[in-house]
Order: structure tokens, then C-alpha cells, then sequence
């Protein structure tokens, strides 16, 4: 079994991009310029916005991070949003998901400039990716498809049961495991909550992409000998013995399941990290995506 060390590849991805920023300072030409908007005080939400603009620290990519209150109107965000359109500087930049209630999440995502929609989530971009045009990648499946590729996973002529359809990680997925590149060129199935048949599914999939957020949900009598495993699920589960106070459960039942994949993620330390690194690439993209969208 090999594991899928995304917290290694990312530091190296993360290493790559520091090396080209360092070159295009020498070269006197534009820095990376990312901005993150967070509205409201969500812990998970705070932490992966802070992870985000550490990440650019790193590589040397310049960062803007905007908090604003939990009462920010929508008419205030969409303002927020246009200046970051216009703004010259900032070549790409993201509206932390979820927003308060109060706020249409589908009217501010539209509202983006798609050249600097750098998680990938406005309509241009999803429709540009299904055409295998010029586009932003959203930052989890694009992750996922960069460490298949590192650790060469067979995809080719592969089926891949991905479990999910969700807009950021599910369906977008599935669309890249199916396109016509490698990684990719694999058969696709994509399941959800009314599936009636999963566990005959998973049993004949190679590759099993699990994105549905329920801790350990597959188990090994789900999965067949040899399948590639990749572990999107983020779950906080109570832990007194850590000085968090938690601890993080995916959605494979990792011990049982590691012992008879080819590869595994785990998680922590397997698609979350790569999902930053992917941030972080498609935030470099954005310098060239000015001219190409
Ligand atoms: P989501 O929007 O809640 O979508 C979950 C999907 O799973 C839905 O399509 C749902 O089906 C399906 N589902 C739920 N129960 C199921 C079942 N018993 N059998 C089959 N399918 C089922 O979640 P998400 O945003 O895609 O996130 C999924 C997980 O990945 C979460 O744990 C999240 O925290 C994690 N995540 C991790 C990263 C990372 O960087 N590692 C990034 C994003 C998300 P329906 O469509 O029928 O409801």
C-alpha cells in the first residue's frame, strides 16, 4: 500500500511555487496578489482562511485578508466584491463559503470577475472546465487530480466510483476523472444519497473517491482489493485527549480499508493540504488567466 502523502506533496508544490516567485522577483515582473473575504466569526471557516493566507506567506505570494462582521449586508459584500474586481493588484481572490444566511452565496459567486475566481466556483469557470477550456480549477478535486498524478495512480480506463455531488468537490470530480487527459480518461460513476446500490458499486470501483462528510462511512467490506482510496471527508470528532479538543475523522474507515488498497490519503495530512496548494497554483494561474478569460 502506498500512502498519499498530501501534506509532503503540498510543502513540495508549495517549495516549486516559492522558487518562481523568487524568479519572477528577479525578473522585476508582478507578484501574485491573492485577497480572501471572510463575513462572520465561523471557527472552521476562520482556520482555513488563516491556513490560506499563511500558505502565500510562504511561497511569497502577497495576501490581503478582509473580516467583516457577521451583520455585513449583502448590498455591503457585493461593493466589497466590485472593488476587488476593479483593483488592479489583486490578481485573485475568494469569498470564504458558508456565508451568513442572510446573504445569496449564488449572487455574490456570480457576481466574481471570473478571471480572478481563483476557487474556481463562478459558472464561467465550471462551463469552461466541462469544455476543457482555460479555466480555474476548483481547489479540491484540482488537488486530489495533482497528487494522482505525482504518485502516478493508474486512472486510465479505470473505474471510479465517486461518492458525493456536491458543487466543490463531488461533481467537479467526477468531470475530471472522466475528461480526455491523464489523470483522467477513467470510468465514471457518481453516487449520492438516493443510491440504492453503493455498496455493489464501491465493490466494483478501482478508484473510490469519498466526499460525503460522514466519519468511517466506508468500510472494507465496501471496497475491493487493490482499489485506489482518496479521502475527501473532514469531520471534527470530540477528543479530550488532544489539547484541540477534537480530532479529525474522515470518511474512510482508514485501518481496516489501508489494508487492502494500493493507495491511500489520510486524513489529516492527505487532500486537505493539497487543496491550499492548489489555491496557491491557481493564484500564480492568475497572472496569465487576465489574458485568457
Ligand atoms: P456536501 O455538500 O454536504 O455534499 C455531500 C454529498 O454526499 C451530497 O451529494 C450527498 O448526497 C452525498 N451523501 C450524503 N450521504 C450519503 C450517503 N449515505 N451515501 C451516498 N452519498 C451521500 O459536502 P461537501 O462540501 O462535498 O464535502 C464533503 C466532505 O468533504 C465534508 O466532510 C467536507 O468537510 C469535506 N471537504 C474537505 C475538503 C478538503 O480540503 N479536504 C474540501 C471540501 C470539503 P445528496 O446530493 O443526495 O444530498
Amino acid at each position: 500500500m502506498v500512502l498519499l502523502d498530501g501534506k509532503e506533496t503540498s510543502k513540495k508544490i508549495q517549495e516549486e511555487l516559492k522558487e518562481k516567485v523568487d524568479q519572477l522577483k528577479k525578473e522585476g515582473k508582478k507578484i501574485p496578489h491573492l485577497a480572501a473575504i471572510i463575513v462572520g466569526d465561523n471557527g472552521a471557516s476562520l482556520t482555513y482562511v488563516n491556513a490560506k493566507v499563511k500558505a502565500c506567506e510562504k511561497v511569497g505570494f502577497e495576501s490581503t485578508l478582509i473580516k467583516l462582521s457577521e451583520s455585513t449586508t449583502e448590498e455591503q459584500l457585493m461593493k466589497r466584491v466590485k472593488s476587488m474586481n476593479e483593483n488592479p493588484d489583486i490578481d485573485g481572490y475568494i469569498v470564504q463559503l458558508p456565508l451568513p444566511k442572510h446573504i445569496n452565496e449564488t449572487k455574490i459567486t456570480m457576481a466574481i470577475d471570473p478571471a480572478k475566481d481563483v476557487d474556481g466556483f463562478h459558472p464561467e469557470n465550471v462551463g469552461r472546465m466541462a469544455l476543457g477550456m482555460p479555466c480555474f480549477l476548483p481547489a479540491t478535486p484540482a488537488g486530489i487530480m495533482e497528487l494522482l498524478k505525482r504518485y502516478e495512480v493508474p486512472t486510465e480506463g479505470k473505474h471510479c466510483v465517486v461518492i458525493g455531488r456536491s458543487h466543490i468537490v463531488g461533481s467537479p470530480m467526477a468531470m475530471l476523472m472522466w475528461r480526455n487527459e491523464l489523470p483522467g480518461n477513467a470510468t465514471v460513476t457518481i453516487t449520492h444519497s438516493r443510491t440504492q446500490n453503493l455498496k455493489e458499486l464501491c465493490l466494483q470501483a478501482d478508484i473510490i473517491v469519498a466526499a460525503l462528510g460522514k466519519a468511517e462511512f466506508l468500510t472494507a467490506e465496501m471496497v475491493k482489493e487493490g482499489a485506489a482510496i482518496i479521502d475527501v471527508g473532514i469531520t471534527r470528532v470530540e477528543d479530550t485527549s488532544k489539547k484541540s479538543g477534537y480530532r479529525l475523522l474522515g470518511d474512510v474507515k482508514f485501518d481496516e480499508v489501508a489494508a487492502k488498497a494500493s493507495f491511500i490519503t489520510p486524513v489529516p495530512g492527505g487532500v486537505g493540504p493539497m487543496t491550499i496548494a492548489s489555491l496557491m497554483i491557481n493564484t500564480l494561474k492568475a497572472i496569465e488567466m487576465k489574458e485568457l478569460i
